[in-house]
């Protein structure tokens, strides 16, 4: 009998690990990190349930640092194995991974390694280049081998490259989701109908609650808000793909909204610089959006890209209304937390986040109205104006999942992870009522038999 151990990702968004077992053979899906609280950050050292020398394969799903980080250390411990993805996921590997091998690296020296935000220094750029070089590649819809199983990559529509995939065991299907992107979207094609499952685990980050509906409209409102407020508008954002929203959604309003026509744009952040090349690499794996018109990349004017620190440091000396764009998303590390720790307390600047805030983190803390908060050391009052816009989600919200489950023809056994204990609930409760699937949330460390 087939056995499949929820070793991350179930009870916590992050640290997507789930590990699949039959006739001794025990691959992974995904292998990300946990990121987060000080105590979720902790379970990154709690030991694997197999020795990494152990797994015979692992495959991901795509390229987010909670559903990779963890691969070099696997890698570092012992894993020869081959790892699977698609093609622009092994690029965006390759960035994501040495940018955390790099901030665990930055991080220790400094001293910040208590960070409670931080990633602890668990491998180096060596373990980084080992793991790529045991990554290979396959498209959507082309059946491969993963040890003794087969497996297919679908479209998922979360970011550049993501697949959902679903695995042939013992004469079972068990589709892993991945994350789920959305549908109609500016930059990705809509997810692939789920088709036949007999297991489905599946991702539950919104699975009680609907994005608002126009998310362009309120970027407009804010920035228009915080041009009229004078000072700086630092939007905290995802280097992998959100940045790339955020810039072609701040080119559709320069043409619309005459208070940001002149307002200059800075893009701080080497990793989205990077991530803004691989649309240029693989136009086949999102909608021909003009990557780069006459240098606008994006179509965003008055653009200036911050790679090197100095130019990084620069954008300090900038005076009255200018929008900056820069990661860590969640502002939990990264170039933000500099333009952060210079605005939080400006009455006349204005943080704007876009995306989901995991608990404990920066970000959680500045949305959920905290009036002091502490970075590099510093305890700053925040006066800056702070909002949040959940509509440029990568992630289908509550409505959007159901999309994509109506797509299921067959009545799978249901486990809902990567969610918060009530979301992932919340969800489940949905299944059972609605489709009358045996659904259950995923309780980290258990394994149940397929
Ligand atoms: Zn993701």
């Amino acid at each position: 009998m087939a056995q499949l151990t929820f070793v991350g990702a179930a009870g916590t968004v992050t640290g997507s690990k789930h590990l699949l077992s039959s006739n001794g053979k025990r691959i992974f899906i995904d292998c990300g990190l946990f990121q987060g609280t000080q105590d979720i950050v902790a379970l990154n050292s709690v030991p694997l349930p197999v020795p990494a020398a152990q797994i015979d394969a692992v495959v991901i799903t795509h390229g987010h640092v909670d559903h990779i980080g963890y691969l070099p250390k696997l890698v570092r411990d012992g894993f020869k194995g081959p790892i699977y993805a698609t093609t622009p996921t092994r690029a965006l590997m390759n960035i994501v991974l040495e940018d955390a091998a790099h901030l665990q690296r930055h991080l220790k020296k400094r001293g910040f390694h208590e960070e409670p935000y931080a990633p602890p220094p668990f491998y180096d750029e060596s373990n980084v280049q080992q793991t790529i070089q045991q990554t290979q590649t396959f498209d959507l819809e082309k059946p491969f081998q993963v040890a003794d199983f087969s497996a297919i990559y679908k479209n998922a529509a979360h970011i550049i490259g993501s697949a959902f995939v679903s695995i042939q065991v013992e004469g079972k299907r068990i589709t892993f989701s991945g994350d789920i992107g959305r549908y109609n979207r500016t930059l990705l094609y809509d997810p692939t109908p789920m088709g036949e499952a007999d297991v489905l685990v599946c991702e539950s980050t919104y699975g009680d609650r609907v994005h608002p509906p126009d998310a362009l409209a309120q970027l407009g409102q804010t920035l228009a808000a915080g041009v009229a407020r004078g000072g700086a508008i630092v939007i905290p954002a995802f280097a992998v793909e959100r940045s790339q929203e955020i810039l072609l959604s701040i080119g559709q309003l320069q043409r619309q909204l005459l208070a940001l026509a002149n307002v200059p744009v800075f893009l701080d952040s080497p990793m989205a610089a990077h991530v803004d090349q691989l649309f240029s690499d693989y136009p086949a794996w999102h909608k021909p959006v003009a990557f780069e018109t006459d240098g606008k990349p994006f179509g965003c004017s008055n653009l200036t890209v911050a790679i090197e620190t100095e130019q990084s440091k620069a954008i300090a000396n900038v005076k009255g209304p200018h929008i900056i764009v820069s990661a860590s998303g969640m502002a939990a590390g990264g170039r933000v937390l500099h333009h952060l720790h210079n605005h939080l307390s400006d009455p006349k600047a204005t943080i704007l986040f876009v995306g989901f805030q995991g608990a404990g983190t920066l970000g959680f803390l500045i949305t959920n109205g905290a009036k002091t908060v502490r970075i590099y050391g510093d305890v700053l009052p925040v006066r800056a104006a702070t909002g949040i816009i959940s509509g440029y989600s990568a992630h289908a919200d509550r409505n959007e999942i159901q999309q994509w489950l109506n797509t299921c023809t067959s009545k799978p056994t249901y486990y809902a992870v990567h969610g918060d204990p009530v979301s992932a609930q919340s969800l489940c409760d949905l299944v059972k009522m609605k489709y009358g699937w045996d659904a259950h949330v995923a309780a980290r460390g258990t394994t149940v038999t397929i």
